[in-house]
């Protein structure tokens, strides 16, 4: 049932998960269905790195060996971003928070414009089949679809079924052994933000093993109660 939890203020969705369980590829359904913003912490951290700025050169080494960039650097670019004005529609949070400090620190930011989490909805998979997930993935650097190998192969080899360019583009991260640093940071710091959230009431869980389609309208239907 649509607004049982109305909130007047824009929703704020955060989604949890390992690296490869999906969070990018269901914030980008969230966005076009529901008109939210996502905001992913490693987009922002890359197009740092990119630019060369002082936050982007920090936290380079830090990417390319799976471990998480400190909290101060992650914290002050998600406020950034958070500040900026097409977030008045409604954020989708996905990669952050990642540590309890993290958490605290997004807590306060939404406090000081009247704001809280409106859900957390943690996408469940199973570890093992994580590295195979991310190891195959691939995205068209013109327009951000995701496609994988094995699950999702374009229709015309590498040429975007979305916007037909010839773009594809592979993450310097995405190789097994940094995917396992990656689930090991997730299991270490990231993992306690789910007893995080249950307290508050907060966390909503989705099984995120089976077809795309099916998770999508799984997660939909959680963040059409939050909907003003
Ligand atoms: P992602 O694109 O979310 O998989 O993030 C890629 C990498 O960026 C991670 O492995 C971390 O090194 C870094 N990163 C992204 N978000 C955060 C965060 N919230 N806290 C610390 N490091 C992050």
């Amino acid at each position: 049932m649509k607004g049982s939890s109305i909130s007047q203020k824009p929703p704020v969705l955060i989604l949890l998960g390992p690296p490869g369980a999906g969070k990018g590829t269901q914030a980008r359904m969230l966005e076009e269905r529901f008109g939210l913003v996502q905001l992913s912490t490693g987009d922002l951290l890359r197009a740092a790195v990119a630019s060369g700025s002082d936050a982007g050169k920090a936290a380079k080494a830090v990417m390319e060996a799976g471990d998480l960039v400190s909290d101060d650097i992650v914290i002050a670019i998600l406020r950034d971003r958070l500040a900026a004005p097409d977030c008045a529609k409604g954020v989708i949070l996905d990669g952050f928070p990642r540590t309890t400090l993290q958490a605290e620190a997004l807590d306060q930011m939404l406090a000081e414009s009247g704001q809280q989490i409106d859900s957390a909805i943690e996408l469940e998979v199973d570890d093992a089949q994580m590295v195979t997930r991310i190891a195959g993935r691939f995205t068209c650097g013109a327009c951000g679809e995701g496609y994988h190998d094995t699950f999702k192969v374009p229709e015309v080899a590498d040429t975007c079924d979305c916007c037909g360019a010839q773009d594809m583009t592979r993450r310097a991260d995405d190789n097994t052994e940094t995917v396992m640093s990656r689930l090991d940071a997730y299991h270490e710091q990231t993992a306690p933000l789910v007893a995080y959230y249950a307290d508050k009431g907060a966390l909503r869980r989705v099984d995120a093993m089976g077809q795309i389609s099916d998770i999508q309208d799984a997660i939909a239907a959680l963040t059409e109660h939050v909907m003003p």
